[in-house]
């Protein structure tokens, strides 16, 4: 999708631009502990029932029901205890009628017994047991199937494996599901002045952060990150950085030099190689490229910390979902009213850093506009969406909120 406008292009467009870079990632199975986050790429049945086995709910002592029709407290009945069925005895033996079968909570009911009698209503005998309650037929058993029939449906395709799907996956006995692989996501960070934390600071260096926080949100989607933190702004370097990894990842996505200044690196690396550097009416995060380098998929960022971390936000964390095959990858929004007035520049879509507590009807905007201003994105929970043609909005105004 080329940009041929000569003005901005909106998020919506550079958004859907984005998300076409990267389709479907392919399918594979993954051990069940890789699973966590993904997507499970084709629907799944039971092939085991479960529970597996009629099964005792208690520890207790197996029974025909009718043999204890007349305990009670004073006048209890007693049975000799034929077997001892811990859990995980394959071989039970059937019960014989005016029989027990002292059984643990898990454990294969045996033949014969259509009830358990819990421990606490009995002396708890090895021998012989007094019971001193009459309980009817199927208490404290689980039937085999009574939560998955054999062959049931299990997990859909497009389901998100948490902890309970993947507990589930591994009860019938799977090992591994079909899902869409990780998506593979370089990070570079340009900037000559950026040196690693830890070290001292010369006069004009700064930490560098972005590759943290976008390696960071990348793990978050599910991805994995490769990161190249510390690429001087020099084209041969750009390159010679670039080489040894662009074969073993999805997407490249660069922070800084994407501006309108002198050594903007990343533009001056890939210009007029299949990516194309715009701008996107929006504050902050304005100058972006995306494109495609000797077919590896590119999006750039620019470089101030709250400008690349909100437009991986936008725009490449939605295309990743879509890519692992999510079938929802916007984040939840709501409407709040402004605590307190807003500014905004004409035709420019703004997002700013803001706080939304659940169940108040306000929202907070934090810190101002600046894309250098880290930590007021850091104490933020949501975005304020101001529309395009929306230069100033009142105490009071109801605005669209991008959870975060
Ligand atoms: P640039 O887009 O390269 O012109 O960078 C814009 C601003 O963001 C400059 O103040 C840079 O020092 C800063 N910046 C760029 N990359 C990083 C980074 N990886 N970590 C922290 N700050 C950065
Ligand atoms: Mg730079």
């Amino acid at each position: 999708m080329a940009h041929t406008s000569s003005g901005p292009r909106s998020v919506a467009e550079h958004r859907a631009a984005v998300a076409a870079l990267l389709p479907p990632l392919p399918v594979a199975v993954r051990d069940l502990a890789g699973c966590l986050g993904l997507v499970l790429a084709e629907d799944q049945t039971a092939p085991v029932a479960l529970p597996p086995f009629d099964n005792s709910a208690m520890d207790g002592y197996a029974v025909r029901a009718r043999d204890v029709a007349g305990a009670s407290e004073p006048d209890p009945v007693t049975l000799p205890v034929e077997e001892d069925i811990p859990a995980g005895r394959t071989d039970v033996p059937r019960l014989r009628p005016g029989t027990a079968h002292r059984i643990m909570t898990g454990a294969p009911l045996p033949d014969g017994a259509d009830a358990v009698v819990q421990v606490e209503l009995t002396d708890a005998g090895t021998e012989r047991v007094a019971i001193r309650a009459a309980v009817p037929e199927g208490t404290h058993l689980r039937r085999a199937g009574e939560d998955v029939a054999r062959g049931a449906a299990l997990l859909r395709a497009g389901t998100v494996l948490g902890p309970p799907q993947l507990g589930l996956a591994a009860a019938v006995g799977y090992a591994g599901l079909p899902v869409r692989r990780p998506a593979r996501v370089l990070i570079l960070s340009t900037g000559s002045e950026l040196v690693e934390p830890g070290t001292p600071l010369q006069p004009g260096q700064i930490y560098e952060s972005n590759s943290v926080l976008l390696a960071a949100a990348v793990r978050e989607t599910g991805g994995t990150a490769t990161v190249l933190r510390f690429v001087p702004d020099d084209v041969a370097a750009f390159h010679a950085a670039l080489a040894s990894h662009a074969d073993q990842v999805d997407l490249l996505v660069t922070s800084g030099g994407v501006s309108a200044g002198a050594y903007e690196v990343v533009k001056d690396a890939l210009t007029g190689r299949g990516v194309e550097f715009l701008r996107v009416a929006m504050q902050p995060g304005g100058p972006q490229g995306l494109g495609r380098l000797d077919g590896l998929a590119v999006v750039t960022l620019p470089g101030n910390p709250v400008s690349a971390a909100l437009s991986f936000e936008l725009f490449v964390r939605p295309a990743l979902l879509g890519a692992m095959g999510h079938p929802v990858v916007d984040r939840p929004r709501t409407r709040a009213r402004l605590a307190t007035a807003l500014r905004s520049p004409a035709g420019k879509r703004q997002y700013r850093r803001a706080r939304h507590d659940e169940g108040r009807v306000d929202v907070t905007p934090i810190g101002g506009p600046g894309s250098h201003l880290l930590a007021s994105f850091a104490a933020s929970n949501c975005l304020i969406e101001v529309p395009e043609p929306v230069t100033e909005l009142p105490a009071g105004a109801e605005v669209d909120l991008i959870l975060l």
